[in-house]
């Protein structure tokens, strides 16, 4: 009898086992979904640090540690090696960005212009689905009433333009900050932050001026940033400083003005990397779920080169090539350092697809980035281009030009003198020798898709002054060294 209990007892508990075991199985399959697949409608963070060149970050090369919490940040995410900005000035850039388009499907050339009616932009897809949109802007060129990118979104932080021609990183984190621990953890938020300080003038703040041991230096650049302030507050117009980086042909930078203006953009750099950190911090401190988040710049800045200082009318390496950082929700991702290229006509099909939309326009060309790292999605073109339109601005502008990419090489044409050069940025990545006679049939591959390109994309051959601003507005570019003072009518 006891014999029988025994095996009866011992059956049981095999069957118990038997039927148990798949429902463990079962919940730990459940378990790993629930934490591995990412939420439908994610928090999204979108930061874009203005004239942010990819390689004075520590993730990307430069050494000086500057930026700490974006190497940290890239370390623990997505990398993308190389990304090449459609067109390397602020406006027609950032509209490529929330657009997915090219400029020459969005209508923003240069700073000064609004966008096309007709274009999608971001906060538009995000609103439909529920989501609360905000944007906090640190620079005068990408003011909404200028540049109608505010549409979409419930806040467009740009109310202190009146007052200036830029917001301090500092100012905008606090102010994007405070939103966030306003608004309901419960409803998604799309939230993009623009941080300026890396723009011209190169003066950071006193705290952030760790490698400037030399005083002459830093009184140096105390007079650049109170002629530049001055500029400013009065609208006068472009001053001493924008003279001397702008236009080499007047003066010309000594190099230990050169040193001193790269160490200081790099304070500035340094600047909003404290900035990132606190927005990163605040997603978690004001009770929401790790967010969506997207790092990138508008476009680069010129240190060398046949120029100085600035972006907007060259094609080089150091005025479009610019980080790309992308974090996801998916924990079953694994940090990746990406070799594929990507282009700023990615961001918008990455964010829509990872909030389960889709893009359904045929102007928008991009890819969804994280697919791409996966190798799950290749491009549906073999080249990407990018575009430099002609600027308002007679002495430096050599009018259009246009560059073509493919997966090693890289062909830019000056569209008035029908001038090409070639690169291979796999061995030449600093751009110094041109060998388009040494690759004869990559050659001709490149400039025949220049060539259509030229005929697909309506880029305007002669620089307009753009006709809706006010003479506030005229002023205010100027200011930034975006037009010359006497641009006043239109080249053509
Ligand atoms: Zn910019």
């Amino acid at each position: 009898m006891r014999s029988n209990n025994t095996r009866s007892y011992f059956l049981w508990s095999i069957l118990f086992v038997l039927l148990l075991s798949p429902l463990i199985v079962l919940h730990q399959i459940l378990e790993n979904l629930r934490v591995n697949l990412p939420s439908r409608r994610p928090d999204i963070m979108l930061i874009t640090i203005d004239t942010c060149r990819k390689d004075a970050l520590g993730c990307y090369g430069e050494s000086s540690g500057h930026s700490p919490t974006i190497d940290r940040f890239s370390k623990s995410n997505m990398q993308f090696i190389a990304c090449i900005a459609q067109c390397p000035t602020t406006a027609p850039s950032h509209a490529t960005i929330l657009s997915g388009k090219d400029p020459a499907f969005h209508g923003i050339y240069s700073n000064g212009m609004p966008i096309e009616a007709s274009v999608r932009l971001l906060p538009e897809f995000f609103s439909r689905k529920g989501y609360r949109t905000a944007a906090f802007i640190s620079g005068y060129s990408l003011i909404d009433r200028v540049t109608g990118l505010g549409r979409g979104f419930d806040v467009y932080d740009d109310e202190w333009s009146t007052r200036s021609v830029e917001r301090s990183g500092d100012d905008t984190t606090r102010a994007a900050i405070h939103w966030l621990g306003t608004t309901d953890p419960g409803v998604p938020c799309f939230v993009w932050i623009h941080l300026f300080d890396p723009h011209s003038p190169y003066a950071p703040p006193e705290l952030f001026r760790r490698t400037l041991s030399d005083p002459a230096s830093s009184a140096a650049t105390d007079a650049h940033r109170a002629a530049y302030e001055k500029n400013a507050q009065t609208a006068l117009g472009a001053g001493d400083f924008n003279v001397l980086v702008k236009d080499p042909t007047s003066l010309t930078a000594t190099p230990s003005e050169i040193r001193m203006n790269w160490a200081n953009y790099l304070e500035e750099v340094a600047t909003v990397d404290r900035c990132v950190e606190r927005l990163l911090i605040a997603f978690r401190t004001t009770g929401r779920e790790k967010p969506l988040v997207i790092l990138t710049s508008d476009h680069g800045e010129g240190f060398e080169k046949d120029y100085y200082f600035g972006h907007g009318d060259r094609l080089w390496e150091s005025a479009v090539a610019v980080p790309m950082i992308v974090q996801t929700q998916d924990r079953r991702s694994k940090p990746k350092l990406v070799d594929r290229l990507a282009h700023h006509i990615d961001v918008l099909p990455t964010l829509l697809e990872e909030c389960g939309m889709s893009v359904d326009d045929k102007d928008c060309h991009g890819v969804n980035l994280i697919g791409l790292a996966s190798n799950s999605r290749m491009r549906p073109e073999p080249f990407l281009f990018c575009s430099a339109p002609p600027l308002p601005r007679k002495k430096l502008s050599k009018g259009l030009m246009h560059a073509v990419y493919d997966s090693r090489f890289k062909m830019i044409l000056t569209v008035d003198q029908s001038e090409y050069s070639m690169f291979d940025l796999q061995t030449d990545p600093a751009e110094t020798k041109n060998i388009q006679s040494d690759y004869p049939r990559i050659y001709t591959g490149l400039s025949h898709a220049l060539s259509q390109r030229s005929e697909q994309a309506a880029y305007p051959r002669n620089a307009r002054f753009p006709e809706n601003l006010s003479s506030h507005e005229t002023k205010q570019l100027e200011t930034l060294g975006y037009l010359d003072s006497d641009a006043g009518s239109n080249h053509e």
